[in-house]
């Protein structure tokens, strides 16, 4: 019906557009990548190119319109995500996603006509010249992807946001880190402290009680940058420790330019952990689980705290810096 010239239409509109810009990344990227497409063997790619001279005189500008129109072709109709290779249509050309078809019991969800198993190449082809921006441009990513590269880009688009560091809670807020730092201050009430040293008393009435909660957090601004120290007591097995580490409000590459330590101690006895500042897009519960930062167990931090053992104070100081850069000769 309508739709399927309207395909064509956009399909010659395309390749028109393609025929002119030789050299054109999208088309180089299809060659050194003809799996994104994968067509399977036998099945005809359909000949569009008698259908480019007739839409050359279409009065039909390409570009903006036609764009926003494949877009809306795009979207599954079932789940409303983007549609990837395989895409599938009715016998009528509704056109469903590979992860939505299993699911309608072989009927259309648009026309209840039997689905069957044809593929629409046509869209298929389209979506593979068609180039969309990072959905994260409005955290000032400026990347135009080709389609089938625009997931994957996403999916390491250092532009994307970081889930809020705070730990312990349900907190679902994502930002950018200047977001995150006074969302971390408004809203959780963390404590936020300048410099790159720092000595901190943690106290505690009744250290017997030694749950998977989040003790707390402090932010340190140092460097131009943000840290988050995590303090929290957990079950290592079946013994009770506590835990203090630096997490690098940033991504992982920036952050093992940082180095920082740790100490605690009393009685005459003390200890220090040297480490490097985990990204925080690492999730706080994968550092704590890898064990590392600072491990104190129990008894020793009870130790620490002097007195008759019936109270936990720990005070650790800490220090962060920044490493030499030291020039690539390799
Ligand atoms: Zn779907
Ligand atoms: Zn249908
Ligand atoms: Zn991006
Ligand atoms: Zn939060």
């Amino acid at each position: 019906m309508g739709m399927i010239n309207f395909l064509y239409l956009i399909i010659g509109t395309h390749l028109h557009m393609l025929s002119m810009a030789t050299g054109n990344s999208y088309i180089d990227d299809l060659r050194s990548k003809p799996e994104v497409i994968d067509l399977p063997e036998n099945e005809q790619i359909i000949d569009v190119g008698e259908h480019v001279s007739d839409t050359a005189q279409s009065p039909l500008k390409p570009n903006v319109t036609v764009s926003s129109s494949v877009r809306d072709l795009l979207e599954c109709p079932v789940c409303l995500n983007a549609m990837y290779p395989p895409i599938y249509q009715c016998s009528n050309g509704h056109t469903l996603c590979s992860g939505c078809k299993p699911r309608v019991h072989n009927r259309c969800p648009t026309c209840r006509h039997e689905l069957g198993n044809i593929r629409c190449l046509a869209l298929e082809k389209v979506a593979a010249s068609f180039e969309l921006p990072c959905k994260y441009q409005s955290f000032g990513c400026m990347g135009i992807y080709p389609y089938y590269n625009k997931l994957k880009h996403e999916s390491q688009c250092i532009f994307r946001p970081y889930n809020c560091p705070y730990a312990g809670s349900e907190c679902s807020v994502i930002g950018d880190v200047p977001y995150l730092v006074s969302h971390l201050k408004d809203d959780h009430k963390v404590d936020m402290h300048n410099g790159s040293t720092f000595n901190h008393r943690y106290v505690k009435s009744n250290p017997r009680e030694v749950e998977n909660a989040t003790w707390m957090l402090t932010v340190f601004s140092c460097f131009g940058q943000y840290f988050c120290l995590h303090f929290e007591a957990f079950q290592l097995g079946m013994a009770p420790v506590y835990i203090a580490f630096l997490r690098f409000m940033g991504d992982e590459n920036e952050a093992k330019n940082y180095g920082y330590t740790l100490e605690v101690g009393g009685n005459g006895r003390k200890m220090i952990w040297q480490g490097v500042p985990r990204s925080i897009r690492d999730s706080h519960r994968k550092v704590r689980d890898s064990f590392d930062g600072l491990i104190i167990q129990r008894n020793m931090a009870l130790f620490f705290s002097g007195g008759d053992r019936k109270e936990l104070k720990l005070r650790v100081t800490g220090r962060i810096w920044k490493e030499q850069v030291v020039p690539l000769n390799k």
